[in-house]
Protein backbone atom coordinates (compact mmCIF):
# COMPACT_ATOMS: atom_id res chain seq x y z
CA UNK A 1 0.00 0.00 0.00
CA UNK A 2 1.06 3.68 -1.26
CA UNK A 3 2.80 5.58 1.91
CA UNK A 4 -0.04 8.67 2.53
CA UNK A 5 1.30 12.02 3.38
CA UNK A 6 -0.84 15.41 4.67
CA UNK A 7 -1.65 18.54 2.58
CA UNK A 8 -3.73 20.93 3.27
CA UNK A 9 -6.35 21.34 0.04
CA UNK A 10 -9.15 24.25 -1.32
CA UNK A 11 -11.71 21.93 -2.89
CA UNK A 12 -13.51 24.46 -3.62
CA UNK A 13 -13.60 28.68 -2.55
CA UNK A 14 -14.25 28.47 1.26
CA UNK A 15 -13.85 24.88 1.39
CA UNK A 16 -10.18 24.07 3.20
CA UNK A 17 -9.41 20.68 3.94
CA UNK A 18 -6.26 18.68 5.09
CA UNK A 19 -6.66 15.45 3.06
CA UNK A 20 -4.58 12.18 2.96
CA UNK A 21 -2.58 11.95 -0.38
CA UNK A 22 0.12 9.85 -2.49
CA UNK A 23 3.36 10.35 -0.99
CA UNK A 24 5.19 11.45 -4.26
CA UNK A 25 7.94 9.48 -5.40
CA UNK A 26 11.43 10.38 -7.57
CA UNK A 27 11.31 10.11 -11.58
CA UNK A 28 13.52 11.02 -14.38
CA UNK A 29 11.84 13.92 -14.93
CA UNK A 30 11.02 14.76 -10.70
CA UNK A 31 14.14 14.08 -9.50
CA UNK A 32 14.59 15.28 -6.14
CA UNK A 33 12.56 14.27 -3.14
CA UNK A 34 12.12 17.29 -0.71
CA UNK A 35 10.79 16.80 2.81
CA UNK A 36 8.79 20.28 2.79
CA UNK A 37 9.50 21.98 6.26
CA UNK A 38 7.48 25.32 5.75
CA UNK A 39 5.25 27.37 3.33
CA UNK A 40 4.14 30.98 3.41
CA UNK A 41 1.04 32.10 3.16
CA UNK A 42 0.63 34.79 0.34
CA UNK A 43 -2.36 37.09 -1.28
CA UNK A 44 -2.60 34.40 -3.58
CA UNK A 45 -3.19 31.68 -1.75
CA UNK A 46 -5.69 33.79 0.47
CA UNK A 47 -7.47 34.31 -3.44
CA UNK A 48 -7.41 31.04 -4.14
CA UNK A 49 -9.26 30.34 -0.29
CA UNK A 50 -11.89 32.70 -0.80
CA UNK A 51 -12.59 32.16 -4.99
CA UNK A 52 -11.26 35.81 -6.06
CA UNK A 53 -7.86 34.03 -7.81
CA UNK A 54 -8.81 33.83 -11.14
CA UNK A 55 -6.00 32.08 -12.46
CA UNK A 56 -6.22 29.11 -9.93
CA UNK A 57 -8.25 25.41 -10.34
CA UNK A 58 -10.03 23.63 -8.19
CA UNK A 59 -9.34 21.02 -5.66
CA UNK A 60 -5.88 22.49 -5.47
CA UNK A 61 -3.11 21.73 -2.86
CA UNK A 62 -1.98 25.29 -2.39
CA UNK A 63 1.53 27.02 -1.63
CA UNK A 64 3.78 28.28 -3.65
CA UNK A 65 6.64 29.39 -1.64
CA UNK A 66 7.71 26.49 -0.48
CA UNK A 67 11.37 25.42 1.53
CA UNK A 68 12.90 21.93 2.23
CA UNK A 69 15.37 19.91 2.88
CA UNK A 70 16.45 17.36 -0.39
CA UNK A 71 15.71 13.86 1.22
CA UNK A 72 16.60 11.70 -2.00
CA UNK A 73 17.60 12.51 -5.31
CA UNK A 74 17.39 10.17 -8.68
CA UNK A 75 19.76 9.99 -11.86
CA UNK A 76 20.69 13.37 -13.24
CA UNK A 77 20.45 15.50 -10.27
CA UNK A 78 23.29 16.83 -10.52
CA UNK A 79 23.04 20.19 -8.68
CA UNK A 80 21.35 19.27 -5.07
CA UNK A 81 22.73 16.70 -2.82
CA UNK A 82 20.79 14.68 -0.02
CA UNK A 83 20.60 17.45 3.19
CA UNK A 84 20.60 20.23 0.91
CA UNK A 85 18.25 23.25 1.87
CA UNK A 86 16.21 24.08 -0.70
CA UNK A 87 13.52 26.26 -1.81
CA UNK A 88 11.55 25.50 -4.86
CA UNK A 89 10.80 27.81 -8.01
CA UNK A 90 6.72 27.31 -8.84
CA UNK A 91 7.16 28.23 -12.14
CA UNK A 92 6.12 25.06 -14.78
CA UNK A 93 6.62 25.82 -18.33
CA UNK A 94 5.95 23.88 -21.75
CA UNK A 95 9.65 25.25 -22.90
CA UNK A 96 7.44 25.82 -26.67
CA UNK A 97 5.05 28.53 -26.83
CA UNK A 98 6.07 32.42 -27.60
CA UNK A 99 6.69 33.14 -24.34
CA UNK A 100 8.91 30.40 -23.35
CA UNK A 101 11.15 30.79 -26.76
CA UNK A 102 11.71 34.51 -25.69
CA UNK A 103 13.10 33.88 -22.18
CA UNK A 104 9.68 34.56 -20.66
CA UNK A 105 8.45 31.07 -19.07
CA UNK A 106 6.76 33.04 -16.31
CA UNK A 107 3.58 33.70 -18.75
CA UNK A 108 4.38 30.49 -20.87
CA UNK A 109 0.91 29.80 -22.81
CA UNK A 110 0.93 26.01 -20.42
CA UNK A 111 2.41 28.09 -17.52
CA UNK A 112 1.27 25.60 -14.86
CA UNK A 113 2.10 27.68 -11.28
CA UNK A 114 2.68 25.12 -8.22
CA UNK A 115 0.23 25.56 -5.60
CA UNK A 116 -2.33 27.40 -8.28
CA UNK A 117 -2.79 24.83 -11.19
CA UNK A 118 -0.72 21.75 -9.90
CA UNK A 119 -0.65 20.56 -6.40
CA UNK A 120 2.07 22.89 -4.54
CA UNK A 121 3.48 23.19 -0.63
CA UNK A 122 0.97 22.85 1.71
CA UNK A 123 2.13 19.52 2.18
CA UNK A 124 5.30 16.93 3.68
CA UNK A 125 6.77 15.64 0.58
CA UNK A 126 7.20 16.94 -3.33
CA UNK A 127 9.44 15.14 -6.09
CA UNK A 128 10.17 18.48 -8.26
CA UNK A 129 13.47 18.63 -11.22
CA UNK A 130 16.49 19.46 -9.56
CA UNK A 131 16.23 22.44 -12.07
CA UNK A 132 13.45 23.91 -9.90
CA UNK A 133 15.67 23.66 -6.83
CA UNK A 134 17.85 26.62 -5.19
CA UNK A 135 20.10 26.33 -1.83
CA UNK A 136 19.37 28.39 0.79
CA UNK A 137 21.38 30.87 2.59
CA UNK A 138 23.05 28.86 5.16
CA UNK A 139 21.82 31.28 8.03
CA UNK A 140 17.97 31.58 7.27
CA UNK A 141 15.68 30.13 9.38
CA UNK A 142 13.15 27.54 6.80
CA UNK A 143 10.57 30.10 8.34
CA UNK A 144 12.26 33.07 6.93
CA UNK A 145 13.65 31.82 3.93
CA UNK A 146 9.79 31.30 2.48
CA UNK A 147 10.46 35.73 1.70
CA UNK A 148 12.81 34.50 -0.76
CA UNK A 149 9.79 33.46 -3.07
CA UNK A 150 7.99 36.95 -2.78
CA UNK A 151 11.39 38.75 -2.92
CA UNK A 152 11.73 36.87 -6.34
CA UNK A 153 8.08 38.58 -7.49
CA UNK A 154 9.70 42.08 -6.61
CA UNK A 155 12.84 41.80 -8.22
CA UNK A 156 10.48 40.53 -11.52
CA UNK A 157 8.63 43.82 -11.20
CA UNK A 158 11.82 46.18 -10.64
CA UNK A 159 12.80 44.28 -13.46
CA UNK A 160 9.93 44.77 -15.94
CA UNK A 161 9.91 48.72 -14.86
CA UNK A 162 13.53 49.09 -15.89
CA UNK A 163 14.27 50.64 -12.96
CA UNK A 164 17.14 52.86 -13.02
CA UNK A 165 18.80 55.55 -10.40
CA UNK A 166 17.53 58.26 -12.05
CA UNK A 167 13.58 57.24 -11.46
CA UNK A 168 11.30 58.52 -8.84
CA UNK A 169 9.41 55.10 -7.86
CA UNK A 170 5.77 55.10 -6.18
CA UNK A 171 4.98 52.17 -4.32
CA UNK A 172 1.27 51.71 -3.89
CA UNK A 173 0.65 49.32 -0.41
CA UNK A 174 3.40 48.10 1.98
CA UNK A 175 2.00 44.92 2.98
CA UNK A 176 4.38 41.45 2.39
CA UNK A 177 4.57 42.54 -1.51
CA UNK A 178 5.38 46.38 -0.88
CA UNK A 179 7.98 45.64 2.18
CA UNK A 180 9.63 43.43 -0.38
CA UNK A 181 9.37 45.62 -2.97
CA UNK A 182 11.12 48.24 -1.64
CA UNK A 183 13.91 46.20 0.06
CA UNK A 184 14.93 45.33 -3.58
CA UNK A 185 14.30 49.00 -5.20
CA UNK A 186 16.09 50.80 -2.67
CA UNK A 187 19.21 48.90 -4.44
CA UNK A 188 18.86 50.60 -7.04
CA UNK A 189 19.53 54.19 -5.16
CA UNK A 190 16.30 56.07 -6.87
CA UNK A 191 13.93 57.93 -4.62
CA UNK A 192 10.91 56.37 -3.39
CA UNK A 193 7.41 56.91 -2.10
CA UNK A 194 5.28 54.69 -0.47
CA UNK A 195 1.97 54.93 -0.03
CA UNK A 196 -0.40 53.05 2.21
CA UNK A 197 -3.38 52.75 4.52
CA UNK A 198 -1.84 52.10 7.93
CA UNK A 199 0.74 54.54 9.59
CA UNK A 200 2.77 51.77 11.23
CA UNK A 201 3.24 50.23 8.06
CA UNK A 202 4.52 53.79 6.80
CA UNK A 203 6.83 54.16 9.55
CA UNK A 204 8.47 50.53 9.01
CA UNK A 205 8.53 51.94 5.13
CA UNK A 206 10.47 55.22 6.19
CA UNK A 207 12.68 52.61 8.86
CA UNK A 208 13.56 50.43 5.70
CA UNK A 209 14.50 53.05 3.27
CA UNK A 210 11.62 55.04 1.81
CA UNK A 211 11.70 58.65 1.30
CA UNK A 212 8.31 60.00 1.79
CA UNK A 213 5.41 58.20 2.81
CA UNK A 214 1.63 59.02 1.70
CA UNK A 215 -1.56 57.61 4.23
CA UNK A 216 -3.66 57.48 1.05
CA UNK A 217 -6.81 57.66 4.10
CA UNK A 218 -5.34 60.99 5.27
CA UNK A 219 -3.72 62.69 2.15
CA UNK A 220 -4.81 63.18 -1.33
CA UNK A 221 -2.14 60.82 -3.14
CA UNK A 222 -2.13 62.93 -6.86
CA UNK A 223 -0.62 66.17 -4.44
CA UNK A 224 1.78 63.94 -2.69
CA UNK A 225 2.93 62.66 -5.02
CA UNK A 226 3.93 66.16 -6.95
CA UNK A 227 5.04 67.12 -3.52
CA UNK A 228 7.41 64.76 -3.28
CA UNK A 229 8.88 64.35 -6.86
CA UNK A 230 11.03 66.52 -9.00
CA UNK A 231 9.18 69.89 -10.05
CA UNK A 232 5.77 68.34 -9.40
CA UNK A 233 6.65 65.96 -12.44
CA UNK A 234 4.61 62.48 -10.65
CA UNK A 235 6.32 59.58 -10.33
CA UNK A 236 8.44 58.03 -13.29
CA UNK A 237 7.27 54.65 -12.37
CA UNK A 238 4.86 53.10 -9.92
CA UNK A 239 4.02 49.76 -9.09
CA UNK A 240 1.18 48.28 -7.67
CA UNK A 241 1.35 46.14 -4.69
CA UNK A 242 -1.58 47.17 -3.19
CA UNK A 243 -3.76 45.04 -6.06
CA UNK A 244 -7.14 46.49 -5.00
CA UNK A 245 -9.96 47.30 -7.83
CA UNK A 246 -8.72 51.28 -8.45
CA UNK A 247 -4.81 50.69 -7.94
CA UNK A 248 -4.90 50.65 -11.50
CA UNK A 249 -6.51 54.08 -12.10
CA UNK A 250 -4.74 55.59 -9.31
CA UNK A 251 -1.46 54.95 -10.70
CA UNK A 252 -2.03 56.21 -14.48
CA UNK A 253 -3.49 59.65 -12.49
CA UNK A 254 -0.50 60.20 -10.65
CA UNK A 255 2.49 58.37 -12.94
CA UNK A 256 4.26 61.23 -14.98
CA UNK A 257 4.95 61.85 -18.91
CA UNK A 258 6.80 58.93 -20.44
CA UNK A 259 6.55 56.54 -17.23
CA UNK A 260 5.99 52.93 -16.43
CA UNK A 261 3.02 51.48 -14.72
CA UNK A 262 3.36 48.27 -13.55
CA UNK A 263 0.41 45.98 -12.43
CA UNK A 264 0.61 42.94 -10.39
CA UNK A 265 -2.84 42.24 -9.24
CA UNK A 266 -5.44 39.48 -9.66
CA UNK A 267 -8.89 40.63 -9.99
CA UNK A 268 -11.23 40.47 -12.14
CA UNK A 269 -13.33 43.11 -10.84
CA UNK A 270 -14.01 45.90 -14.14
CA UNK A 271 -12.73 48.86 -12.93
CA UNK A 272 -12.67 52.46 -14.80
CA UNK A 273 -9.79 53.74 -16.84
CA UNK A 274 -9.28 56.32 -19.77
CA UNK A 275 -7.26 55.54 -22.94
CA UNK A 276 -6.27 59.30 -22.37
CA UNK A 277 -4.14 59.07 -19.23
CA UNK A 278 -2.02 56.20 -21.16
CA UNK A 279 -2.28 58.19 -24.22
CA UNK A 280 -1.44 61.51 -23.90
CA UNK A 281 1.26 60.58 -20.96
CA UNK A 282 2.16 57.98 -23.40
CA UNK A 283 2.63 55.44 -20.32
CA UNK A 284 3.83 51.53 -20.53
CA UNK A 285 1.58 50.32 -18.26
CA UNK A 286 3.07 46.68 -17.80
CA UNK A 287 1.82 43.42 -16.27
CA UNK A 288 4.37 41.43 -13.84
CA UNK A 289 3.50 38.40 -13.63
CA UNK A 290 5.51 35.53 -10.93
CA UNK A 291 9.22 35.62 -11.42
CA UNK A 292 11.44 34.62 -14.08
CA UNK A 293 14.17 32.66 -12.71
CA UNK A 294 14.79 35.32 -10.30
CA UNK A 295 15.84 32.62 -7.40
CA UNK A 296 19.76 32.39 -7.49
CA UNK A 297 19.71 36.77 -7.97
CA UNK A 298 17.80 36.95 -4.79
CA UNK A 299 19.55 34.52 -2.79
CA UNK A 300 23.14 36.02 -3.92
CA UNK A 301 21.34 39.68 -2.43
CA UNK A 302 20.73 37.76 0.56
CA UNK A 303 24.10 35.64 0.86
CA UNK A 304 25.98 39.56 0.07
CA UNK A 305 23.92 41.31 3.20
CA UNK A 306 22.07 43.11 0.80
CA UNK A 307 18.62 41.82 1.38
CA UNK A 308 17.64 41.20 4.93
CA UNK A 309 15.41 38.42 5.50
CA UNK A 310 15.80 37.42 8.81
CA UNK A 311 12.96 38.00 11.59
CA UNK A 312 10.64 39.44 9.22
CA UNK A 313 7.83 36.78 9.27
CA UNK A 314 5.34 37.60 11.76
CA UNK A 315 3.35 34.33 12.83
CA UNK A 316 3.75 30.53 12.35
CA UNK A 317 1.02 27.93 12.37
CA UNK A 318 1.76 24.64 11.80
CA UNK A 319 0.09 23.30 8.90
CA UNK A 320 -2.43 21.24 9.76
CA UNK A 321 -3.67 24.19 11.31
CA UNK A 322 -4.41 26.11 8.13
CA UNK A 323 -8.01 27.40 8.63
CA UNK A 324 -6.89 28.69 11.75
CA UNK A 325 -4.01 30.70 9.72
CA UNK A 326 -6.32 31.39 7.50
CA UNK A 327 -9.43 32.37 10.11
CA UNK A 328 -6.46 35.13 11.58
CA UNK A 329 -5.05 36.22 8.55
CA UNK A 330 -8.87 37.09 7.59
CA UNK A 331 -9.00 39.32 11.45
CA UNK A 332 -6.51 41.83 9.30
CA UNK A 333 -4.96 42.06 12.38
CA UNK A 334 -2.15 45.17 12.39
CA UNK A 335 0.64 42.71 13.47
CA UNK A 336 0.14 40.66 10.57
CA UNK A 337 2.92 40.65 8.08
CA UNK A 338 3.72 37.50 6.83
CA UNK A 339 1.95 34.11 8.44
CA UNK A 340 3.77 30.67 7.73
CA UNK A 341 2.97 27.41 7.83
CA UNK A 342 4.84 24.69 9.18
CA UNK A 343 5.20 20.78 8.61
CA UNK A 344 7.73 19.86 11.21
MN1 LIG B 1 3.95 34.52 -3.00
ZN1 LIG C 1 5.60 27.80 -22.97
Amino acid sequence: MAVKIKAVQIEKPEVLKIIEMDKPSIDEKNNVLVKIKASGICGSDVGIYHGTNAAATYPRVIGHEIVGEVVETGFGASKVKVGDRVIIDQVTACGHCYACRIGRPNVCQHLAVRGDHIDGGYREYMAVPYTDCYILPDFLRYEDAVLIEPTTIAVQACSRAELKAEDELLILGSGALGSRMLSIARLYGCRIIVADVVDEKLAEARENGADYTINLLKENIVEKCKEYTTDGYGPTVSIDCACTKDSLGTLLEVTGNAGRVITMGFSVAPTEVTQFKITSKELDVRGSRLQNRKFQEVIDLVNSGKVDLDHKISHTFKFTDAQKAFDFNDTHDPSIRKIVLTMD
